[in-house]
């Protein structure tokens, strides 16, 4: 096994390169090296695995990832961090399979990748992370695996199912793409700096869509609008979206949904199912 960066690696290179984490970027860098070998076992990273990291930052979990023999591509919006990466992994562990884009992750298209990645892991930045997810499902269906580290909040409620306080749009739209659990919780001493949040990892195994793009487009908009106002009952909250509240009574009614209910009671399916009913009925 290569080296991975201590606590005061990461002190140096900061100073070398003279960056100050900022909290605008989600910058707090991980330097305990049991929690990148979690992180990379719970990713199921293997020699054969493609994966794309996310914010890899001084490299602390890409050297992680390298050290298993998988090719990496890492997407760093900071350009002084992406252009010292390459070193940083090379000087460690000089066959490390890895590219480096300088690049905003919620806009990365496959012709910005050398390759199609098969795993995503990463400890993202954590005022973007649902976006970045969801960004990377959508654009790269031959991602399988997901392994990240959240915010423990943003982590909950992906993960969450109807019944839950914390379900929201966020755990309709992830489920979407495939299912997703806690894969266990990180103490707040592994960064630098010690962040004011709590930190989950969460896993993601894909399956295929219930359906296609049209009815993807349709039941996001059914969810953001069912969640916008989540106190209100469904004919009310989706009267927007379904032409009044009549309309929405009947399309919900037809779907098996009970108009009255909450948006929060609704599963995945329910959505999926109601999505088709309105699909359906505009042919
Ligand atoms: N992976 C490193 C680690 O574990 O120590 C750093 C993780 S830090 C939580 C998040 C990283 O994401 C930072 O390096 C930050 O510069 C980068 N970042 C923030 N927003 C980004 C974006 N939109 N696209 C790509 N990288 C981003």
């Amino acid at each position: 096994m290569g080296a991975l960066l201590g606590p005061a690696e990461i002190r140096d290179l900061a100073a070398k390169l003279d960056v100050t984490p900022t909290k605008k970027l989600g910058q707090n860098f991980v330097h305990d090296a049991n929690t990148v070998r979690r992180i990379v076992a719970s990713g199921r990273v293997a020699t054969d695995s493609r994966v794309l990291e996310i914010g890899p930052g001084l490299g602390s979990l890409t050297l992680g990832l390298t050290e298993t023999g998988a090719s990496v591509t890492a997407v760093e919006i900071d350009g002084r961090l992406a252009a010292q990466l390459p070193a940083t992994v090379s000087a460690m562990q000089p066959d490390a399979r890895l590219e480096v884009v300088h690049q905003d992750a919620l806009a990365i298209t496959a012709t910005d990748l050398p390759e199609a990645p098969t795993h995503v892991v990463a400890n993202l930045p954590y005022n973007v992370s649902v976006p970045v997810l969801l960004h990377l499902l959508a654009t790269f269906p031959s991602i399988e695996r997901a392994l990240v580290m959240v915010q423990a909040e943003v982590g909950y409620r992906i993960a969450a199912g109807p019944g839950s306080k914390v379900y929201g749009a966020p755990s309709v739209k992830a489920a979407w793409y495939g299912s997703w659990s806690i894969a266990g919780q990180v103490s707040r001493q592994v960064f630098w700096p010690v962040p004011n949040v709590d930190s989950v990892l969460v896993g993601f195994d894909r399956h295929e869509p219930p359906g296609d793009e049209a009815l993807r487009a349709q039941v996001f908009a059914l969810v953001d609008g069912a969640f916008q106002q989540r106190r209100k009952m469904l004919r009310q909250s989706l009267s927007g979206v379904l032409a009044g509240s009549a309309r929405a009574s009947e399309l919900l009614t037809a779907a098996g949904v009970d108009p009255t209910a909450r948006g929060e009671a609704l599963s995945a399916e329910d959505f999926v199912r109601l999505g088709r009913t309105v699909l359906a009925a505009a042919e």
